[in-house]
């Protein structure tokens, strides 16, 4: 009988690679399980609270480089390699890597590149600790002469230079033009490296090690220790990022997703936890949590329109959200009734053009009334094992109730994964504490 060996790819987060002692733990995790075959490193992060990241230092070097003095600060960031690497008794020299570093600096060299530098030193580090091969991202991840980020190209290269490593350490943040100009991600732009690779070599899970035990219910400087969500499908994790709870960054989930690979959370200081697992949604997968997790947004502003028999008003809505799109300004929500609607959108996009909106939304559909609510907050209660379940809906509200905050809104998605509700900003807080108390405490 044959098996398909089973192929993981651990990406490490900054804290994860803090110093010595954290290398260490993540050396022994890749060790633990021959699976890990492909490791993507971030720079070195914190290793106590005001102490500066890597990716810090560097970026002050770059802007120092533009006639400040640099030196110091790259100082600095040596001292952390050089540490890591007494500590850890490697034979290892990055003399002749932090010369050509420094020859840039002292030329000029942009953003991008010093920025990157954090993640390249790491991965040799580490590829060393480890006795892997080490593939500079530049090979493999490629933007377009614009620097837009190409994933075709990045995915054909990927899968053939990774085939030809059966263990290797790639380097996050980062890859290149087609001319070779370095180009890093948005800042925790690791995580979509980590991404990469896993589609790239068509893994069977994408572990992303970091501080935490995964995602947790909701956020705990609200509730005092919420409970880690075990499992969440990719659609709730949308839901939930898309209102504010975020421990990955956003477009590193979009390549694993497509891929259907599924993301486990992990916690480098605690590996036996479990973490939490992202999967793709599927009929069988098992449910044990009514509600996976709540978040929520405060500050948002409510146009409300009314309008007798504006349901038979052909292009009402069009006209309506128009006012908003030729303005550049997007909006969260669209809850209606009959001869009503509201258009919920971020107060900050509409600042100062609050009374241009209302009397151009006026002049176009005359409404009977329009008014504009501030200082509401959105709270999203999100969970797959709201579908089959009666009585959700008349929990939350009960509970809020009971708790004496008044609901300014309520939209359920057609998912029937979420429903949202509107709260005063005064009673955020207490609106989560009340929901999680209902569903979320043991
Ligand atoms: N080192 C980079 C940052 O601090 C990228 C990353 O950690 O993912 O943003």
């Amino acid at each position: 009988m044959l098996f398909k060996q089973r192929k993981k790819v651990a990406k490490f987060g900054g804290s994860s690679l803090a110093d010595a002692a954290q290398f260490r733990k993540c050396v022994s995790i890749i060790n633990a399980d021959q699976a890990r075959r492909y490791v993507v490193p971030s720079a070195p992060g914190k290793r106590f609270a005001g102490d500066t990241k890597v990716t810090d230092l560097l970026i002050s070097c770059c802007s120092l480089s533009g006639g400040g003095d640099w030196q110091p600060v790259w100082n600095e960031v040596k001292a952390r390699y050089n540490g890591i690497i007494n500590e850890l008794g490697l034979t290892l020299s990055l003399e002749d890597e932090y010369a050509v570093i420094e020859r840039a600096l002292s030329e000029g060299a942009g953003y991008d590149y010093v920025a990157s530098r954090g993640e390249y030193l790491c991965g040799i580090v580490l590829a060393a600790c480890l006795g892997f091969d080490f593939v500079d991202a530049a090979e493999i991840v490629r933007f377009d002469s614009e620097g837009r980020f190409d994933p075709h190209t990045t995915n054909a290269l990927m899968s053939s230079r990774l085939a030809k490593s059966y263990r290797a350490v790639i380097p996050g943040f980062y890859g290149a033009m087609p001319d070779g100009t370095v180009k890093v991600f948005t800042r925790g732009g690791s995580d979509i490296t980590g991404a990469l690779v896993s589609r790239a070599v068509m893994a069977d899970v994408y572990e992303n090690w970091t501080d935490v035990s995964g995602f947790l219910m909701c956020d705990p400087h609200i509730v005092d220790s919420p409970r880690p969500i075990k499992t969440i499908t990719y659609r709730e994790l949308r839901e939930l990022a898309y209102m504010g709870a975020g421990v990955l960054h956003e477009e590193a989930v979009i390549p694993v997703k497509l891929a259907g690979i599924p993301i486990n959370i992990k916690n480098t200081n605690r590996p036996e936890d479990s973490g939490t697992m992202i999967v793709i949604d599927s009929d069988d997968l098992p449910c044990d949590e009514l509600i996976t997790g709540i978040a929520g947004k405060k500050d948002f502003a409510v146009i409300r329109i009314e309008k007798d028999l504006m349901n038979t008003e052909v292009g009402f809505g069009m006209k309506v959200l128009k006012v908003f799109s030729d303005r550049g300004i997007c909006f969260e929500h669209l809850p209606s009734g009959i001869d009503t609607m509201c258009v919920i959108i971020s107060r900050r996009d509409i600042v100062g053009r609050e009374s241009e909106i209302l009397s151009e939304i006026t002049r176009t559909v005359s409404p009977d009334n329009i008014d504009i609510e501030t200082g509401v907050s959105l709270i999203a209660v999100v969970g797959r094992g709201m579908k089959s379940a009666k009585g959700t809906a008349s929990r939350i509200f009960t509970v809020l109730a009971k708790s004496d905050i008044n609901i300014r809104m309520i939209d359920q998605g057609s998912s029937e994964l979420n429903i949202i509700i509107g709260v005063n900003d005064e009673d955020f807080e207490k609106a989560i504490r009340a929901i999680y108390g209902e569903f979320g405490a043991l």
